[in-house]
């Protein structure tokens, strides 16, 4: 099954951290133009203090080391084929299911044929998923406002846990134990 996630910032990549860890191929396509990069974040929870183009360095590598394949490339039209999704980008791609975190820019969202609310940002459900099945809208276009870091972060994380579900065929947690931590890349990500 694979997962295509359009937007490589906190949204794209919390999603594709989770797919990714859970056995589901994974590409991400990202043109880099972060709103992190203007950031200096001191609340993100857990974190006391970093520059947001720093926290992007670390979780790029975080995700880098649970297999996803980040592509440098814009997509320029995403569509349902009945069977899944096409995404073009510098090639075609076909995937399962559609994770669309591109901050506030909701053009894809639109052509893909997603239904908006009254404020003009996507339609989701609390999993994030839109009016178009298997596809979802995380971060920035699902709010007009209220935009921070780790909401976007846990809005990823949310549509990750639903596709895992669905893949699974009953309710996923993506829960670690401490005596998991050496299996797991020796319990650290470079
Ligand atoms: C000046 C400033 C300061 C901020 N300070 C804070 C702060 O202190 N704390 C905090 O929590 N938040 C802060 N924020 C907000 C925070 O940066 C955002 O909430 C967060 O970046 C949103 O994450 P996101 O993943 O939804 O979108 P983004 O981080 O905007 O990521 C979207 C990504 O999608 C890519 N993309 C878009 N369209 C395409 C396409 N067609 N093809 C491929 N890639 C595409 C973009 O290049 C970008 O990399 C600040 C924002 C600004 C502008």
């Amino acid at each position: 099954m694979t997962v295509a996630i359009v937007g490589g910032g906190p949204a794209g990549l919390s999603a594709a951290l989770f797919t990714a860890k859970n056995g589901l191929e994974t590409v991400v396509f990202d043109t880099d133009g972060t709103w992190m990069h203007k950031a200096h974040l001191f609340n993100y929870p857990g974190i006391g203090s970093v520059d947001g183009s720093d926290y992007m360095e670390i979780l790029r590598s975080q995700v880098d080391s649970f297999g996803v394949e980040r592509r440098e490339e814009e997509v320029t039209d995403v569509s349902a084929d009945g069977d899944g999704f096409a995404v073009s980008a510098d090639d075609d791609y076909d995937a399962d299911y559609l994770v669309l975190a591109t901050g506030a820019n909701r053009d894809l969202a639109e052509s893909l044929g997603c239904g908006f609310d009254d404020e003009g940002t996507v339609e989701v459900d609390v999993s994030m998923e839109t009016t178009v099945e298997d596809a979802y809208a995380t971060g920035a276009m699902v709010r007009a406002e209220e935009w921070q870091a780790v909401i976007s972060a846990g809005d990823g994380a949310a549509a990750a846990l639903n596709i895992l579900t669905k893949e699974k065929g009953e309710h996923f947690h993506d829960f670690d134990v401490p005596d998991d931590a050496d299996a797991v890349f020796g319990g650290m990500v470079d």
